[in-house]
Parts: C-alpha cells; structure tokens; sequence
C-alpha cells in the first residue's frame, strides 16, 4: 500500500480523516468495494496507544459482516473458555469468545488490509469547508483534497471538529478509569485459568471488575475503576499493583496466586458527545461521534456498527446519486442499527456504574440477582458437561465379548 506525501489537488468520492479503528476499516472496505477513497493521518504506523485490547463474541459477529474478520482475527489471541468468579468463587466456566489483540496492532493490522488503490496521505487535516456537492479538505502542509463527503474518523481529537462549528457536549467527566497491565504468575507457576472475569465485592470499593486474558503469551489484565482522575488511590496502584489489586479483590489472591505485573498504564476517559453533526458532506463515526465506557466494553462494537452501516449500506447509497446534503447523511445517524448500538452503549455506562458503585438496597438486590444467575448458568453448564462425558464414556464403553 503506497503511503503518499500529496503533490497536487487530488479528487476524491471519498475521504477519510483518521485512520485509527474506524477510519482504517472504513478505507479498507470502502477500497475493496472500489470506491475511490483518500486515507488521511499523520501517522505511517498506529503509534503505541492503551485503548481496547480485545474483541467479544457480539464485537465478532459485527467484524464478520465487514469481510475483514478473518486475517483480523488471526492476529488475535482466542481465549477458548473464560472463568467468571467473584467473592473468591468461580460461579461459571463459560466457552470463550474473546479474541485478545493490542490496540496498536489491531489498527495496524486492519491498515495492512487496505488495498493499494486507496490513496493514503501522511498528513493531518486542518480545515474542512462542505456543501452540498464537493467538501475541500486542508492538511496541514497546505495542500488541498476533495471529495463528495468527507468521512470525519479522527476520534478524541475535538480541536478540527470545533474548528467547523461541531460542539462537544461532556455527558460524565471522568466517567470511568481504566488501568491496563501485564501479569505473569510468580515463581514460573501458570494462572489456573485460561481467561478471567472478577467483579468486585462491595460497591464502596467503586470499582466494577478486572478482566484477564491472553494475548500472545502475555496474559493482560484490564481493571475498571471510579474514582477521581487525581486520587491517591492510583498513584498507590502503580507503585505496589499487587498489594492494591488484591486489597482491591482479596477473592482474586486465591485464584490468581502471586503474580509480577508489568508497567501500568492508567487512563480516564470523558462520555461526550458532538453537537450539530446533521450537515451537508461530512459524517461522523467511532469516537468523533461519540465516546463509550471501556468498563462496558462497547467503544469497537460502536466504531464497528458505524463503519459496518456505513460502507454497506449508506455510501453506496448516497454515491449512487448526485448531491450529498444534509438530509441525505442523515439516514446513517437515524439507522435504527446504529441508533440502538449508541443507546445501548450510553446506558451500559451509566447502568454498570450504578450497579457497581450504588449502596442502596435496590442495587445490592441487583447485585445478588447478577451473581445468583450466573451462578445458576455455571451450574447448569457443569451438569451438562458432566452429562455429556457420561453419554460418552457409556456410549464408547466396550463390552467384554463373550468367551
Ligand atoms: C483506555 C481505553 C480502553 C478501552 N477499552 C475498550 C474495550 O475494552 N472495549 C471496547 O470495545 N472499547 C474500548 N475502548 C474504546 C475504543 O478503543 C474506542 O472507542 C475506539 O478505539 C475508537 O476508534 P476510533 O477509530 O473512533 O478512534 P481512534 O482510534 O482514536 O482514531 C483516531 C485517529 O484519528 C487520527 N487523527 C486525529 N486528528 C486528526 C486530524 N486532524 N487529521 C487526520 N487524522 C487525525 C489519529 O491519529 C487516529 O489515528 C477503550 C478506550 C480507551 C481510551
């Protein structure tokens, strides 16, 4: 794939500004479709980055529609099966579908997916100006682009979005804390467990639980927290990550036994949400649109509806006619897909939070409830396990013939 340092104005059906996970899944299935796109981002390579370092089952499905899953997932680590315990007791043993992949790699993975004929341009956009038939594009060396719409993929990064007159509406500041660490088990012993997740005890704790999981060799474990962005508590945890952990989750000593953890990474992260997106030209996926809450794991089944919907469905669509107003963008943010994707993922942050920080009874009540279910999946799973190796062992029983 040729990246490009642009000499002259080039144009374009379509351009793209951002190649993290969005943008880069967007450039390569809008490539594969042969639409002729343009790829923007100042980076040749997806810099070092803590953001999602894996993919579930429901994450899976939405990749499998975009025709990328499989070389995707072959980069990844599946988990096979994964333990769910909590108050020290594993309550269930579920089939795995979690596929483990750093985020770096994951991008990078999904830019060497984009095929040689999207132009690739190692810039940042700066301006944007849109219409109802060519958008022009600015980059930060002067040069211009152009296109029929412009695909606005660069994430956290609101400074251009103001730029145009989008606004940023902040939902929850600091909603959440994510700590990203590798563990490996002391003393050369291997954790019991192929995969993990601990929910935390006591909501005064403000914690909502640790996942652990392998990618590679590497068993990574990602824990969320609610707390103040500047509270001592994680100053603590990076010092002494063990001590703190299980403090944290005494329950988890048992099943994790003592381990070494690796350099902490620790990120907060505002729920926000762009204001005034319904134009003429441009839209808006992934975290540009809006941000999620890593503790409920739905950011990349976002970017991947939004990127899904969008490059099967609607820009197909829109180019197939002239024009590209506003009422024509707005059947992709009130695709009823993508629409119930954001509401899920808006009120999984605010439900996981309440659930797992929330001391009054109704709460404790769901709580219990959580935990009692899956207890009661567990045990059904093991009953059935048990009876499907008995079906067996009597099924390839030999007989001793007769003499
Ligand atoms: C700590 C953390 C943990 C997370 N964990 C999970 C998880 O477990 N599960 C989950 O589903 N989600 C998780 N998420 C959310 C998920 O990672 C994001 O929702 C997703 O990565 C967003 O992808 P994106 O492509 O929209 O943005 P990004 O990947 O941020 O891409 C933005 C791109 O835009 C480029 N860019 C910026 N400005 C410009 C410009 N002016 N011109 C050109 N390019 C520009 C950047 O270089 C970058 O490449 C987590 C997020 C965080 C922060």
């Amino acid at each position: 794939m040729a990246v490009t340092g642009m000499r002259e104005m080039q144009n374009k059906n379509v351009v793209i500004i951002g190649g993290g996970f969005a943008g880069s899944l967007a450039a390569a299935m809008l490539g594969r479709a042969g639409i002729d796109t343009a790829l923007v981002d100042p980076h040749h390579e997806y810099p070092p980055d803590f953001r999602c370092e894996k993919l579930d089952g429901t994450q899976v499905a939405i990749l499998q529609k975009t025709g990328l899953a499989e070389p995707i997932l072959r980069a990844a680590t599946w988990d096979r099966e994964s333990w769910v315990a909590r108050f020290g007791r594993v309550v269930d043993r579920r089939p795995g579908d979690q596929h483990g992949i750093f985020y770096t790699p994951l991008v990078n993975t999904v830019r060497g997916l984009i095929p040689g004929e999207v132009l690739r341009i190692a810039a940042k956009a700066s301006e944007i100006a849109t219409s109802d038939d060519l958008q022009r594009v600015t980059l930060s060396d002067g040069q211009e682009i152009s296109a029929r719409l412009v695909v606005l993929a660069n994430g956290l990064n609101a400074g251009l979005r103001h730029k145009i007159g989008l606004t940023t509406e902040i939902l929850s500041t600091c909603h959440s804390i994510s700590i990203g660490f590798d563990v490996s088990p002391s003393r050369g012993q291997k954790f019991p467990f192929p995969a993990l997740t601990y929910y935390a005890d006591h909501p005064r704790d403000r914690a909502a639980l640790i996942t652990l999981f392998p990618i590679g060799t590497v068993m990574r474990a990602n824990l969320f927290v609610y707390l103040d962005a500047n509270d001592v508590w994680l100053k603590q945890f990076s010092a002494s990550p063990r001590e703190m952990l299980f403090e944290l989750m005494p329950g988890l000593r048992k099943l994790m036994g003592d381990f070494e953890a690796g350099p902490i990474k620790i990120r907060p992260v505002d729920l926000y949400a762009t204001r005034g997106y319904r134009r003429a030209g441009i839209v808006l996926i992934g975290d540009a649109f809006s941000t999620s809450c890593p503790a409920a794991g739905t950011g990349a089944r976002k970017a991947l509806t939004d990127v899904e919907r969008l490059c099967n469905v609607h820009i197909p669509h829109w180019l197939a006619t002239p024009g590209m107003d506003a009422e024509k963008i707005g059947a992709f943010y009130d695709d009823p897909v993508k629409r119930a994707c954001d509401d899920f993922s808006l009120a999984k942050a605010y439900q996981l939070r309440t659930f797992s920080t929330d001391t009054g009874l109704p709460w404790r009540a769901r709580r219990w409830a959580k935990f009692l279910a899956q207890s009661a999946v567990g045990g059904l799973r093991r009953l059935q396990a048990r009876s499907r190796s008995s079906d067996f062992s009597t099924a390839t029983r030999v007989e001793p013939s007769p003499k």
